[in-house]
């Protein structure tokens, strides 16, 4: 469960493409330990939103700050490596190699400079090589999918290949997890064992931003949600009183 302490705080977040101001100075707040709801109507700026926070792009102006240290303009990178993992709205596997190694190289990416040493194959790194392995297994293990590590990528299911994406994420031991429409494309089934994983993953410590279009499974999940609309917060709050907010029923609609 979240405690007090603010583990993100994103203050002032402008990001603009041209004349387009896709984010227009939105704050955000996240406690340590808990489940944020990132919600808004299409092109409301959510995944803009993420690509600033994971330093894909860089914001035109504002201010970001991780477990009290500053962030800012830190390249992607760099923010992994202090604990900020994320998925994305589009699947981006290797589709070519198996289930276990794709989750192993997101493990060694953590480490940039051992990455370098098993790719130029110097002696001493396998020892590391033995480690990310393990760590990759663990990992699936906990997801719940180590029974396909030997597969291609390409062989899983869209749903299945999705879980193998947040594995690659847990896989570099963040302390911030952004997910971009896990949910999407999975059946009811998968979306109920979804939404298990992510308590599980929120209970072992991680902090968790989840933005989907499911808004009842947002709302069972989230501690709290945040509603963006051109740009803009309009809302936050618990989820009771999110979606009952005049203002966020109104931007739907009209979205
Ligand atoms: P959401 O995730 O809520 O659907 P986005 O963050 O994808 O919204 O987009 C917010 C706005 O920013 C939209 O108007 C979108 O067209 C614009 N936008 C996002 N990325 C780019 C880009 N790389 N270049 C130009 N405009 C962009």
């Amino acid at each position: 469960m979240a405690d007090n302490t603010v583990l993100l705080e994103a203050k002032g977040i402008v990001k603009k493409f041209g004349g387009v101001v896709a984010l227009d100075g939105v704050d955000l707040t996240v406690r340590a330990g808990e489940i944020r709801g990132l919600i808004g109507p299409n092109g409301s700026g959510k995944t803009t939103m993420f690509n600033v926070l994971t330093g894909y792009i860089p914001a035109t102006s504002g201010s970001m700050r991780l477990g009290g240290e500053t962030l800012d303009r830190l390249p992607t990178h760099r923010l992994a490596r202090k604990g900020i993992a994320r998925t994305f709205q589009h699947i981006e596997l290797f589709k070519g190699m198996t289930v276990l190694d794709n989750v192993v190289v997101a493990a060694q990416c953590r480490e940039k400079s051992k990455l370098t040493g098993v790719l130029l194959g110097l002696p001493g790194i396998k020892k590391d090589e033995d480690r990310f392995r393990k760590k990759a297994e663990e990992e699936l293990e906990f997801v719940g999918i180590h029974q396909y590590n030997d597969l291609q990528a390409s062989e899983l299911s869209y749903g299945q290949q999705r879980l193998v994406e947040i594995t690659r994420a847990l896989a570099t031991d963040p302390i911030l997890l952004l997910l971009d429409e896990p949910a999407a494309g999975m059946n009811p089934t998968e979306k109920q064992e979804l939404a298990n994983l992510i308590r599980k993953i929120r209970d072992r410590g991680i902090t968790v931003i989840l933005i989907d279009h499911d808004m009842k499974m947002v709302s069972d999940l989230a501690d709290e949600i945040t509603v963006l609309d051109c740009g803009r917060k309009i809302a936050e709050g618990l989820p009771e009183a999110v979606q009952s907010d005049e203002t966020v029923i109104a931007a739907y609609l009209g979205g």
